[in-house]
């Protein structure tokens, strides 16, 4: 039954009281902590949350969570809050759960090329820790993201066309639920063929049906040699149609990213990139044993040469290939440095890789027609890019980058794509999403957040539009 505002804040600050009694300084209502939980980044949707609790242990988030489930007080997870698709933002009356502090390496087991981290450890800082191992975990979406948050988005970045996404890197999570009821999901193993797959179940769930505090990942082998090229076109459908073919003649590329010509001048000057022109341009990597290196090499230069490449530029050494990805990473910073006032939305569709060039032309008319600037980049060996739609920071210019932004959706969902790669849901794709999945695989999904969360206190309003439950 709803109920008042006032009741609502009432269960809140009783929540607050009986924390404060264990987790007193853990707990602050500070305006500048409240403003840095109150949105993501990109979307300009933005709440404060009553109060920001620091968990420290997994024992932390069952306790604060036991104390929400009992007095229906809704609860956001948050790790570093680069979502793009207000995910983070809280409702009404609510508590943000900043999972940061909880940074621990648990173990790296080597000899099975698996660890096990705390959600709030970040991937650079996992990464740095076991560089000695010749170990590395390779999903790189370009914010500093934490691993948990990454998990409950489903993320993925550069390095997907080669070590796919979180969804298939992460072996098992320590997940509290609602009830506060601590639970262990997954395993070691590399395989299992037992029960629901409760770990993929969690995996994209946006602190919708759990918190996750402890994350069991797949490691891999730092590749023997690694060398990365850069390619320009003088044509946007060219430089897609290259990376199309790569894909579909089976080349194992470590990556293959665009960068239209808009985004190759921002990125020129917001990275300081020397001999490079603002053209279309393809990001490549290879990776392997010299020969094997040698092989994809030739046979991408084949394609690039097949369709109007203007020849390969090597990034001879570490520290030129780092300059060039740190670039790619930087991209969206890029843009926004075109005009600092303005907002930038990054819509994230994905196609079947058939279909990408058909998209792309598509939405590049889209871009001529609404008058915009919004440079196209992209993960484009997975069929998955990003229009950065650069606009007045206004409810009128808003409502002009969502315009577009709905236009492109359905162009990939027309092409059987999906309306993100991997951002999320969040608040910002709600709209699409009885149309990607269904009504009646929504009802289900429905159903599955209404036996986990009876009382919807886990991150309401996100992931999942209002409508019908399946009842059996
Ligand atoms: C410049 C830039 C580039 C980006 N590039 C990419 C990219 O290439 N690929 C990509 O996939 N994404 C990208 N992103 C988006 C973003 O980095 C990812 O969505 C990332 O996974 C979010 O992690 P986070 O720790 O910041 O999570 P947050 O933003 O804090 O939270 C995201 C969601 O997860 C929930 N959550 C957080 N922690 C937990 C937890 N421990 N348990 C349960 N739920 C939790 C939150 O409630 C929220 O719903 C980019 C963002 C920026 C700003």
């Amino acid at each position: 039954m709803p109920d008042s505002s006032a009741a609502a804040a009432q269960r809140l600050q009783a929540v607050l009281t009986t924390l404060r009694a264990t987790m007193d300084a853990q707990i602050s209502t500070a305006p500048s902590v409240r403003e840095e939980h109150s949105h993501g980044e990109a979307m300009n949707a933005a709440r404060l949350p009553e109060a920001v609790i620091f968990a420290e242990s997994t024992e932390d988030v069952s306790t604060v969570l036991r104390a929400c489930h009992a007095r229906h007080v809704p609860v956001v997870a948050f790790g570093a809050g680069t979502s793009v698709e207000g995910h983070v933002v809280p409702p009404e009356h609510a508590i943000s759960l900043d999972l940061s502090r909880m940074t621990s390496l648990i173990a790296v087991n080597a000899d099975d090329l698996d660890c096990r981290v705390q959600a709030g450890l970040t991937r650079q800082s996992l990464n740095a820790q076991i560089r000695e191992t010749g170990l590395f975990f390779p999903v790189d979406p370009g914010g500093e993201a934490t691993l948990g948050g990454m998990c409950a988005t489903r993320a993925s970045g550069t390095a997907a066309v080669r070590y796919n996404t979180m969804k298939e890197n992460v072996l098992g999570l320590t997940v509290v639920l609602a009830t506060g009821e601590i639970i262990r999901t997954g395993g070691r193993v590399r395989k299992s063929s037992t029960g629901y797959d409760l770990t993929s179940l969690f995996i994209g769930s946006e602190g919708t049906l759990g918190i996750i505090t402890e994350v069991q990942l797949k490691l891999h082998g730092r590749p023997e040699t690694l060398s990365a090229a850069v390619c320009q076109f003088e044509n946007l459908h060219d430089a897609v149609q290259t990376a199309m073919e790569i894909i579909q003649c089976g080349i194992p590329i470590n990556r293959v990213e665009l960068m239209d010509a808009v985004q190759m001048q921002a990125s020129i000057e917001y990275s300081k990139l020397e001999g490079y022109r603002p053209l279309t341009t393809l990001f490549f990597e290879f990776a392997g044993a010299p020969a094997a290196v040698q092989e994809q090499v030739s046979a991408t230069e084949a394609l690039v040469q097949a369709n109007n490449g203007l020849g390969f530029a090597w990034a001879e050494s570490a520290e030129d290939r780092s300059r060039l990805w740190k670039a790619r990473h930087d991209a969206f910073w890029a843009a926004k440095a075109l005009d600092p006032q303005a907002r930038v939305i990054s819509t994230d569709c994905i196609v079947p890789i058939s279909r990408l060039a058909t998209l792309i032309d598509g939405v590049y008319e889209d871009i001529k027609a609404s008058g915009l600037r919004a440079p196209l980049l992209g993960h484009v060996g997975d069929g998955n890019f990003h229009t950065l739609i650069i606009t007045e920071d206004t409810p009128e210019g808003h409502a002009q980058a969502w315009e577009l932004d709905k236009k492109i959706v359905a162009r990939a969902l027309a092409l059987e794509g999906s309306c993100s790669g991997e951002h999320g849901v969040g608040m910002g794709k709600l709209e699409f999403l009885e149309t990607e999945h269904g009504a009646g695989a929504l009802s289900v999904m429905r159903a599955l957040k209404k036996t986990m969360d009876p009382h919807g206190i886990l991150n309401p309003g996100k992931l999942l539009p209002q409508g019908p439950v399946y009842q059996g």
